[in-house]
């Protein structure tokens, strides 16, 4: 379904043209006369897009409508398009300073329109997917909404074929915007962004003679990881009209098809970078909610969530490509009599210290998940026998070497951990063995290491069918 898009014209005849062509591109139309119909209509049944049809530019009735739109909280964040007769440059700065997306002179090409409703739609259809991840994982409660009083200042790069353009440009529009302004020619704009931060938009001007040059700059700035959220604004000269479909298309965010203009290019980058913080801002949230979700606050490593569907591809990979590995479970010695002795408070310290000593002594590839209070899972992919009991031993004297000291009351807290070590060797000779039996293996063990004394590391050997059992202190 292409979506639904409102029609707000006050003379009907207009309407039932409109309608006609947004109903051939197969979108589903509503019609109102006046604001109050339109809003009841956005009440009832929420449109993706208005269009604000004006019979003409001279008197003010498009512009009041588009900027009533944006003032009710109902159609605060609709795409708004209006269409007049024979706009003039002041009616359009008019228009997007009321809160209108783009003005369309009547009569509308038909293939133009449309490609700017795919664009506008595109644009609301990736906003709502982020808006509701973040509602996911607020509901969730992972995540805070991210602060955002403090916004460092938007930057523009303008890439412009004539160097000395950018630079006018740039001047010109500098006193207008508080972003910082930067410009390359259009073939070192990519190469430029090597040395550079991402800029938060770009500012693409296309030549009459070689308007593919800039075309093709715009399809690589959204095929790349690194700049497919910065937006675009594409500036041409006028009657190009197939080029401004070609640019839109492509996913240029935005368009100005008569030139460039400092004022009508302040309103239309303003608009572009608000809408970028907005989606940043969303995507930061989603990002910081599913850290959340598989991160252990206390000590910052993964907690059980993420480590047991971890483990378990892990055994399914080793298994397909029979390597062993190693899965522990190290188990915090007397924890209880720690806290019993200096208080929770210090037995979170020391839980967060123990946390750094395992993850400074493992390589970045090994897994590192605190799975209980004070139990820790260690997997380590692509290790044998030999090595994975060095790695335990040399765990529990990393553990063991120095006490944890607690600054603020001045103590010192000695520390030893038991290690569980279970072994996938050689099961690939006789079928895989999940994650969770060798962490059940890996727990068995280390309470094998508990009861002969503790501050030691036991391994079990797991070879299904049988299962041999030895205990190894150091
Ligand atoms: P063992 O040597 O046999 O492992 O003895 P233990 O005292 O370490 O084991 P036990 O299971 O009896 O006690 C574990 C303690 O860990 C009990 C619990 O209060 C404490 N604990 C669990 N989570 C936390 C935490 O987040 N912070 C603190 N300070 N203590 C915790
Ligand atoms: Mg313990
Ligand atoms: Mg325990």
């Amino acid at each position: 379904m292409p979506g639904k898009i409102l029609i707000l014209d006050s003379v009907p005849t207009n309407r039932i043209v409109l309608k006609v062509k947004l109903s051939n591109a197969f979108y589903q139309v509503a019609q109102a006369s006046t604001l109050e119909e339109a809003l009841n209509i956005i009440r009832t049944d929420v449109p993706d897009l208005v269009v604000v049809g004006s019979e003409n530019a001279g008197d003010d009735e498009g512009v009041q409508l588009c900027a009533a739109l944006r003032s009710s909280a109902l159609a605060a964040s609709l795409p708004v398009l209006l269409l007049t007769a024979q706009p003039t440059r002041e009616y359009r700065l008019k228009a997007l300073n009321s809160g209108a997306d783009d003005v369309f002179a009547k009569p509308v090409t038909e293939a133009a329109l449309l490609a700017r409703i795919r664009s506008l739609l595109r644009t609301r259809d990736a906003d709502e997917e982020w808006r509701l991840r973040d509602r996911t994982s607020g509901m969730l409660g992972f995540a805070e909404q991210s602060a955002s009083a403090f916004e460092k200042q938007a930057s523009i790069l303008f890439a412009t074929p004539d160097r000395s353009d950018g630079l006018r440009w740039r001047t010109q529009l500098q006193p207008l915007v508080p972003f910082t302004l930067m410009h390359k020619p259009l073939c070192e704009a990519l190469s430029a962004m090597a040395k550079f931060a991402t800029p938060d938009a770009f500012v693409i001007a296309l030549s009459a003679k070689a308007p593919e040059e800039g075309l093709r700059l715009l399809a690589e700035i959204r095929a790349r990881t690194a700049t497919r959220h910065s937006g675009v604004l594409v500036v041409m000269p006028d009657n190009m009209s197939d080029t401004v479909i070609d640019a839109l298309d492509l996913g240029a965010n935005d368009v100005m098809a008569h030139g460039f203009d400092p004022e009508e290019m302040a309103v239309r980058l303003s608009n572009i970078i608000k809408h970028k913080r907005f989606r940043d801002n969303l995507r930061r949230n989603v990002q910081e909610g599913l850290e959340a979700a598989i991160t252990d606050p206390l000590t910052g490593l993964f907690n059980r969530r993420y480590a047991l569907p971890h483990l378990k591809r892990i055994a399914e990979f080793s298994s397909r490509n029979k390597r062993d590995f190693a899965v522990m479970v190290a188990d915090l010695d007397y924890f209880k009599k720690i806290n019993d002795r200096f208080g929770h408070a210090a037995g979170d310290i020391v839980l967060s210290v123990l946390a750094n000593r395992l993850r400074n002594a493992l390589r970045p590839v090994d897994l590192l998940a605190r799975i209980g209070g004070e139990e820790f899972l260690i997997v380590l992919p692509a290790t044998n026998r030999e090595a994975a009991t060095d790695v335990a031993a040399r765990l529990c004297q990393v553990i063991s070497r120095e006490p944890v000291y607690i600054q603020k009351s001045d103590i010192q807290i000695p520390v030893t951990v038991s290690i569980g070590v279970a072994m996938a060797s050689d099961h690939h000779t006789t079928g895989a063995i999940s994650g969770t039996t060798l962490l059940d293996h890996a727990d068995r063990a280390r309470y094998g290491a508990k009861s002969t004394g503790r501050n030691q590391v036991s391994l079990e050997t797991v070879t299904p069918p049988n299962l041999s059992y030895a205990t190894r202190g150091h």
